[in-house]
């Protein structure tokens, strides 16, 4: 026998029975967005690899060693986006968005790829909503955008939610603090882990991130970015903060908060959901004012944020009262001389908008008020010799209608 394909290591297929919980995040966040002045944005799946290199950072994971290359048929480097922020600048810049009103406000949603080893919430392939606004480096933006992203997890009811938040300065400060703590880890070279220590050069901010004890120990007692914000950078955030306080959001000050990519500038931010284990982050993001004028554009301060649906939906599953209980539409129940009746009823009503669906199997009228149950209909309209019964799915509910007025009888 031919041998089974599976879906690639680190995808997965998203069944029709798993769909709903996913539309229903996408729909909240295209409302929250929508309201909340964003325009949808769709850019290709793959972008030219240097704009990945130059927009995430050469010395970030996702460069290194994570994202999908390949060259075309033309001998071009192409990669599936790993993220959505460098092409969304890309294409702010590409289509001269500078010229609009700033801050453009831009969000998408979609596949992203990163070769990552997979386990329960980190796959090769998943789903993020995005969010941008980009040219304005008011800390009014970075606290709507947090707001926003913490008003659709709210809204969604996923529960256990931490958000933790930092900034990083700018990137005179930042390299200002990088160069001590290179000379600090240095200083405390023979403590660290093998891994830290091979990276003082090119990423010592990722110590704090170690599992190491001894590393853990020393950055215990390591300087902290926070600690060297310049003047400009401290107001700026405690203003967000300050901001953040009044909209009535809780967060917790992490000074060692590092994000896995290169273009954070001032505030960042993640959100954690506890109940989730090893892969816990829900989103996050922050200001990235130099990478518009890294990827040849005028300086343009900006700030965005990424909610992973894959890991939502997975939280929302683990939350008590979370399941999508939402029943929809209209199944018609009819004996096999009602059949053609029947569809001409489901055809009328999908025509008025309706959700309704009919048995397609010859099942007798008992399987087919299973398959109403099944199917998540809302109602089963039980066709009989001349009348006809609406069947409330959740009460149970029933009461004689007229066929032609079944539209009418469930919109309210
Ligand atoms: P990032 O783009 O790394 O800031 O990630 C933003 C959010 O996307 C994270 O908080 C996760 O929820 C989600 N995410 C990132 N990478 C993966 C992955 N490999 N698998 C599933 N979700 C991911």
């Amino acid at each position: 026998m031919a041998e089974k394909f599976k879906a690639p290591r680190g995808t997965f297929d998203v069944l029709p029975e798993q769909e709903p919980v996913r539309s229903w995040i996408h729909d909240a966040a295209r409302r929250a967005l929508r309201a909340a002045g964003y325009g949808r944005i769709e850019t290709p799946v793959f972008e030219d690899t240097d704009l990945f290199a130059r927009g995430v950072g050469e010395s970030t994971d996702i460069v290194q060693k994570q994202m999908f290359t390949f060259e075309d048929q033309g001998g071009r480097s192409l990669t599936l986006r790993p993220e959505a922020t460098a092409s969304i600048c890309r294409a702010y810049l590409e289509h001269g968005m500078q010229t609009r009103a700033q801050p453009v406000k831009l969000w998408t949603d979609g596949p992203f790829f990163r070769h990552e080893r997979p386990q329960a919430g980190r796959y090769r392939q998943f789903t993020q909503i995005d969010a941008e606004a980009i040219g304005s480096d008011s800390p009014l933006v970075d606290a709507e955008m947090i707001v926003l992203a913490n008003d659709i997890l709210a809204e969604l009811g996923v529960e256990d939610v931490r958000l933790r938040l930092g900034s990083l300065g700018t990137p005179a400060t930042r390299s200002a603090y990088l160069d001590e703590l290179r000379s600090y880890l240095r200083s405390r070279e023979n403590e660290l882990s093998d891994d830290v220590r091979g990276r003082i050069d090119a990423n010592p901010l990722r110590a704090f991130d170690a599992d190491h004890e001894g590393t853990r120990k020393v950055m215990d007692e390591a300087p902290t970015l926070l600690e060297r914000l310049d003047e400009a950078d401290a107001d700026h955030f405690d203003e967000v903060r300050h901001l953040l306080d009044q909209n009535g959001l809780n967060y917790e000050l992490d000074p060692t908060l590092v994000r896995g990519l290169d273009y954070y500038t001032r505030t960042v931010f993640e959100f954690e959901c506890k109940r989730l284990g090893a892969q816990s982050g829900i989103g996050g993001g922050g200001r990235y004012d130099a990478l518009v004028e890294q990827l040849g554009g005028p300086a343009t301060p900006a700030c965005g944020w990424a909610l992973g649906v894959d890991r939502i939906a997975l939280a929302l599953e683990q939350t008590e009262g979370g399941k999508l209980e939402r029943r929809d539409g209209v199944f018609v129940v009819a004996e096999a001389d009602e059949r053609q009746r029947a569809l001409a009823l489901v055809t009328r009503l999908r025509r008025a908008g309706v959700t309704a669906d009919l048995d397609l199997s010859d099942r007798a009228t008992k399987g087919q008020m299973k398959q109403a149950d099944r199917v998540g209909a809302r109602y089963a309209l039980i066709l009989g010799k001349g009348k006809a019964t609406l069947r409330d799915m959740t009460s149970g509910d029933e009461r004689q209608v007229d066929p032609a007025r079944v539209a009418e009888e469930i919109a309210d």
